[in-house]
């Protein structure tokens, strides 16, 4: 299928190329009926135009830059809205022109920092991009929708169940945003999911109700010695608490400022929530070193009389609670801490990643997890990029506007990776019929018989004529070896033509998704095999 060139860079060989071809062709059919126009892009940008929309900040190093020979930098395209936004700056002018649906299927380029997973997170990749310009909030509505529609659409036609769940903008910017997952067991996405109200989202992104800690009289604080206590786990076996009365203290650094998170001791802080309430564009743990530096003690770390580190605290940990938090002194705890009395916080916010078990919250159901991988992601951007860039029309009473803008994404490669992950078995690939590169693996045995060969070439010749798509696996090799090639490569149907099947003037035909093979008369197989491939298309 692939060949890896580089950390994140790989060649398509002919198996994997037709693949994408055909997965190509299936969203660029349904981009045009949604009423998207197909355009071309240049992959190199110039950086002002990402200085302009402050995205180039954004991006951070994930940007590809290089300089030409006057010394200008110029970015290579991780995503088009502001090349193409600026075009559309230039061209229209009046509500007239909108709204517009314009795309394209082009090469990005994204500084991964950890490329993995084979195409599932590369640093080259092919994606069609399609960008929505309306007059208003409820235009938008209607594009993201009608988008939503195509790419259900598209994964059905690919034979890929996707769900659609909330996500978070990242990088991208906006307000709402979704995506399409692909449930696999080693999916590097976790999905937060609702059974009885169909709420999903991203773990990034998802909320969910916490258990209640009941409100407490506040009692005086009071030090404790607790030598070589360091876990919340630890804490709480040693002090006789439960979790959820005790303060987790995390630390992190925040475009290069130490920050101090805090949060019940039973639950986990989601960075993507932290990032996005601090506003920055850089979110990284703090190391051993940093901590120390800021005079803390890791392990015992206390928010008491903390100056010069900005204090993050999660709804958690505001209830009036006696909670146990750390000294800030070796071996060292401090009981009955009570927020706000006895520390301060700069931010109070919900950074808590939600985790199975807990409530819907939209219907207070019990919440699930599964592993996905992202095949999709959808975003209302807004007005962001189109005031930063003049994309401005002018009314029906000649007042001018910004457009109002969305973007909509696909990544071919992720999506063939993904088909494979969700369609396998121990023998190798099981290739949904609309997106495999052949239709049929013709096999045939023994091809020193030469009625055997005759019959294969001709066989090949017909299937060919008549439009199907065939795999001739005319090697001089033992029927174990082309069987197991055959699974490996999955390609939906395997015709088989050997000595044993001429004896009765037919053919082997077998599923790779089926365990059974079944015999076909030679006369007419040409049609039964359209018969079946047309009914699976
Ligand atoms: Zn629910």
């Amino acid at each position: 299928m692939i060949s890896q060139v580089a950390a994140g860079v790989y060649s398509y060989l002919p198996l994997g190329w037709r693949v994408l071809k055909k997965i190509e062709n299936i969203i660029r059919d349904e981009m045009d009926k949604a009423g998207g126009q197909e355009l071309g892009m240049p992959v190199l940008q110039p950086l002002e135009l990402w200085q302009e929309t402050g995205r180039d900040q954004a991006f951070g190093k994930g940007l590809f830059t290089l300089s030409d020979r006057r010394e200008r930098t110029l970015v290579l395209g991780p995503t088009h809205e502001e090349v193409l936004t600026q075009m559309v700056s230039h061209h229209v002018q009046s509500y007239r022109d909108l709204p517009k649906l314009l795309y394209q299927i082009q090469t990005k380029f994204r500084d991964e920092p950890r490329p993995r997973g084979g195409l599932i997170r590369v640093r080259e990749f092919t994606m069609k991009d399609l960008y929505s310009f309306d007059v208003d909030e409820a235009g938008l509505e209607e594009s993201y929708q009608k988008m939503l529609r195509a790419y259900r659409n598209i994964y059905d036609r690919c034979g890929l169940p996707a769900l659609l769940v909330e996500a978070d903008s990242g990088a991208i910017g906006g307000k709402d945003s979704h995506e399409f997952m692909l449930v696999a067991e080693n999916g590097e996405d976790e999905v937060i999911y609702c059974d009885k109200c169909k709420y999903a989202a991203n773990v990034d992104k998802a909320e969910s109700v916490k258990s209640k800690v009941a409100p407490e009289e506040s009692l005086l604080l009071e030090e404790v010695a607790t030598p070589g206590v360091m876990t919340i786990e630890q804490v709480s076996n040693f002090l006789k608490v439960p979790q959820d009365h005790t303060l987790k203290a995390v630390f992190y650094v925040a475009d290069g400022k130490l920050i101090f998170a805090m949060i019940r001791g039973d639950l986990e802080v989601n960075e993507t929530k932290l990032k996005n309430i601090l506003h920055c564009f850089e979110l990284r743990m703090a190391t051993e070193a940093d901590v120390k530096e800021a005079g803390i003690i890791a392990g015992s770390a206390s928010p008491m009389g903390l100056k010069g580190v900005k204090i993050v605290v999660d709804e958690s940990v505001t209830p009036r609670i006696n909670f146990v938090a750390g000294g800030n002194k070796p071996d060292t705890h401090i009981k009955n801490v009570n927020y706000p009395r006895d520390f301060k916080a700069d931010i109070v916010a919900d950074i808590a990643r939600a985790k199975a078990g807990e409530g819907c919250p939209k219907c207070g159901g019990k919440l699930s997890a599964t592993n996905g991988i992202e095949v999709g992601h959808v975003f209302k951007l807004g007005t962001f990029l189109s005031e930063a860039l003049g994309a401005l029309f002018i009314d029906e009473k000649g007042t001018s506007h910004p457009i109002v803008m969305g973007c909509y994404g696909i990544g071919l490669g992720r999506l063939l990776a993904a088909a494979i992950e969700h369609y396998h078995d121990d023998k190798g690939i099981v290739w949904p019929l609309p997106i495999a590169p052949y239709h049929v693996y013709l096999c045939p045995l023994y091809r020193e018989d030469t009625k055997v060969s005759e019959v294969a070439e001709n066989l090949y010749a017909k299937l060919e004529a008549e439009g199907l798509e065939v795999l001739f696996d005319d090697r001089e090799e033992s029927p174990g070896v082309k069987f197991n090639d055959a699974d490996l490569l999955g390609i939906p149907i395997r015709v088989t033509i050997s000595p044993r099947t001429l004896e009765k003037d037919s053919v082997e035909v077998k599923w790779r998704s089926e365990k059974e093979s079944r015999l076909v008369p030679l006369e007419g197989a040409v049609t039964r095999l359209k018969e079946f491939i047309k009914k699976d298309k």
